[in-house]
Formats: C-alpha cells, structure tokens, sequence
C-alpha cells in the first residue's frame, strides 16, 4: 500500500512537469544551430520552449509548436541579422539576458508584437505576428531593445525636457483618438509634426524607441532624415537621441 501511494505520488510529479521540460519532437537542426550560435555571439539566451513564469499575468501568449518551426528559422535569421548591427559596448549596456520567442501575444486583449522586463531583463517577441510585414518586425526589434537600453541606464532622467520640444498644444495620448489631417511639412509623415509613427504619440518613451528603430533600419533612415529637412522638431528629437545613445556606447556613431 505505502508503495502504490509512493508510485501514484511521482507519477503525478513527471507528469506535472512533462510539457515544458521535454520537446514535442526532435529539435530542428536550424533551430538548435541558430539559437545556439546567437547565445554564443550575443551571450543572449533564446528561450521558445520554456516560457519563463515571471512574465505580467496580463500578457498571455502560446509557445511555438512543431508546425511553427519554419516561421522559428525565418525569424531567428531575421533576429541575428538585426543583433549584429549593434557594436559590443551596446550588449554591454543593455546587459540582456534572454529573448523569448512566443506566438499569438495579447496584453489585455490587444496584440502585442514585443514587450521588455526591466527586472528580469528579457524581452518577449511574437515571431509569427507581421510575418508579411518583415519590415515590422525588424523594426520592432529594435524598438524593444531600446526601450531596454534607456531603461538599463536609467537613460530616461537624461530626457526630461523631452515633451518640451513638441509642438505647442500636443500632449501624448493613445494614438487611436487623433483626429485625421496631414503632416504640414512631410506629406507621408504622421499628422504631428515631430514624430515618425502614430504608435510615437503614445507617450515620449514609444516615442523615442520609435525613432531608434526606424534610424537602425536603412531605408527607414533614409526616410527619418528626409523629414527632418522640413521638419525641425523631429530633427532635434533625432539629434539628442542620437546624441545620448552615442554618449553612452561611442561605437553606434554611424550605426544610426
Ligand atoms: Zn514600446
């Protein structure tokens, strides 16, 4: 009798921690290939089959499954691709320690494509969310890494005239609730002048790691430093950002 409760007790225990701990099937070369060379060029851990726990209960999301492994290898390419415009100091500041790779994101219904943790300093991507929009996601990359450059280094401080520099009247707000009309000065621009995406006029964080990303992406730049030829406001934003980021890690002069 002790023994069968002693049987039933560890059948009960392997079986509790059987889905996370052991792959459905056997890893995809390019996968373990790709995951595995990132952690040794980056030293940044890539996490897709054991979600760590501590991350916000209102972020919900699933991890990859057999069937997702072509996207995994698409997204993982595009990832180091995207780390390896970053010089050694920038991996030094961020001081990262993993990147989770999830499917289907929502934080509090609403799709998310990345989210950083400052406290366990990891970051969340959703590798099938703008799959047809690959610029996206090379963009959201960088967008996610700076939020977790400026909040390593305690880089917001540095930025507390930011706001100052916006047009008269602006104040940050939830983008959905602008009122339609055109940029005065750029005509594919946003609406307000300073800001390279609508997502920007959330608050004056998104809308600094709005403008990083777009700057680490060439075509992208191409684009920013097009605007700030008419635009003055934003090309004050680009300055001190770029200023600050090269302030801190001198080897991105010339990255962005
Ligand atoms: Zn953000």
């Amino acid at each position: 009798m002790k023994r069968r409760v002693l049987v039933l007790f560890l059948c009960c225990v392997s079986g509790w921690g059987w889905p996370a701990a052991l792959p459905a099937v056997e890893e995809h070369p390019a996968i373990t290939r790709l995951t595995t060379r990132i952690q040794d060029e980056f030293g940044i851990r890539i996490i897709y089959r054991e979600v760590p726990e501590e991350i916000h209960p209102a972020i919900v999301f699933s991890p990859p499954e057999p069937q997702d492994d072509g996207a995994l290898v698409k997204y993982l390419i595009l990832l180091q691709e995207e780390l390896r415009r970053y010089p050694e100091c920038f991996y030094q500041k961020i001081r990262l320690e993993a990147i989770v790779l999830v499917k289907r994101q929502f934080y509090d219904s609403r799709p998310l494509e990345g989210l950083y943790q400052r406290n366990t300093r990891i970051i969340v991507f959703d590798f099938l969310r703008n799959q047809e929009h690959v610029i996206k996601q090379r963009l959201n990359v960088h967008h996610e890494l700076y939020h977790m450059f400026e909040s390593q280094n305690g880089l917001a401080w540095r930025f507390r005239d930011w706001e100052s520099m916006n047009v008269p009247g602006f104040a940050y707000h939830v983008p959905e609730t602008l009122q339609p009309g055109g940029n005065p000065v750029n005509y594919f621009a946003p609406p307000v002048q300073g800001f390279v995406t609508y997502y920007a006029m959330k608050n004056q964080a998104e809308d600094r790691a709005e403008i990083f990303a777009a700057l680490m992406i060439a075509s992208q730049r191409r684009v920013v430093l097009r605007w700030i030829k008419n635009d003055p406001v934003l090309r004050e934003k680009v300055n001190i950002l770029r200023a600050e980021v090269i302030g801190l890690c001198p080897d991105m002069e010339g990255r962005l």
